[in-house]
């Protein structure tokens, strides 16, 4: 038998905004049913790297591997092809991305937001979209609240909602940029339980996260990112049980 290829696999990638290198060369694979945490401190890569992989920023040096599937890659002559823009589209559905800021449509109710993409962006009927994404929004608990807008949910609902919206979109992985950190400690918890339930059902998830119980709890592997490249990685029991890195252990008790 042999092994289905990672659902995303990034080997050295370079980001450069300007003169300002932002991402200096960085490795991270995540095969189907893999949880990998990206910690590290505010400024140090980890939403960038995030936005590179699912193609909202363009890279200038590296590979971005989907399913085996080159998304950048180098030609004969050396010279560096981006996606296209439908690869882009279709490879930017199948990455479902999760924000900080929930970033939901604020003129549209929490149901037409969970349809949107899968009717108008994926082309999916219309009918069998809304049987999807109520039973999603069940699934994350808000079941009652599709005909609400967004302004008219707590934080941690609509957060809710757009990991709803995330799910509807049936992706092969979800990436996840702090989605607990614009929520007050009580609300934050009814997200960590979803992302949870999400990681015991074996969902492949990139997760950046300050929340270091939850990356302890989910993650199969855990990798601190310090200004650009990967300083130090492992299963979390290691990362956080035994540090090597004196930057690492640095990170670890300003967290606490
Ligand atoms: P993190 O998510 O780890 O806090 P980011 O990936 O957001 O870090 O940012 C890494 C670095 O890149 C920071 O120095 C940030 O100021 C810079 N940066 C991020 N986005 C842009 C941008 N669009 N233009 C210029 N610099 C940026
Ligand atoms: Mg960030």
């Amino acid at each position: 038998m042999t092994a289905s290829p990672p659902v995303i696999a990034i080997r050295d990638l370079h980001k450069r905004y300007g003169a300002l290198e932002v991402l200096k060369g960085v490795d991270i694979t995540a095969s189907r049913g893999d949880v990998v945490s990206l910690i590290g401190s505010s400024g140090s890569g980890k939403s960038t790297l995030l936005r590179c992989a699912n193609l909202l920023e363009d890279s200038q040096q590296g590979e971005i591997v989907f399913k085996g599937e080159p998304v950048t890659w180098r030609g004969f002559d050396g010279a560096r092809r981006p996606a296209d823009q439908k690869q882009v589209i279709r490879i930017r559905t199948r990455l479902a991305m999760v924000f900080q800021q929930f970033n939901l449509w604020s003129h549209l109710t929490i149901l037409q937001n969970v349809m949107e993409a899968p009717v108008t962006v994926m082309g999916r009927p219309r009918d069998e979209v809304e049987e999807k994404a109520r039973e999603y929004l069940d699934k994350v608990g808000i079941g009652a609240k599709c005909d609400a807008y967004p302004a008219q949910l707590s934080g941690g609902q609509q957060q809710r909602a757009a990991i709803a919206r995330a799910l509807c979109m049936e992706p092969e992985a979800i990436l996840f940029d702090e989605p607990t950190s614009a929520l007050d400690p009580e609300l934050e918890q009814e997200v960590v339980r979803v992302i949870k339930a999400l990681a015991e059902e074996g969902r492949t998830m990139i997760l950046v996260t300050h929340d270091m119980k939850m990356a302890r709890d989910v993650s199969d592997h855990v990798v601190f990112l310090h200004q650009g490249l990967i300083e130090e990685e492992g299963p979390p029991e290691t990362l956080f049980g035994a540090p090597r890195s004196e930057r690492l252990r640095g990170f670890l008790s300003s967290t606490q």
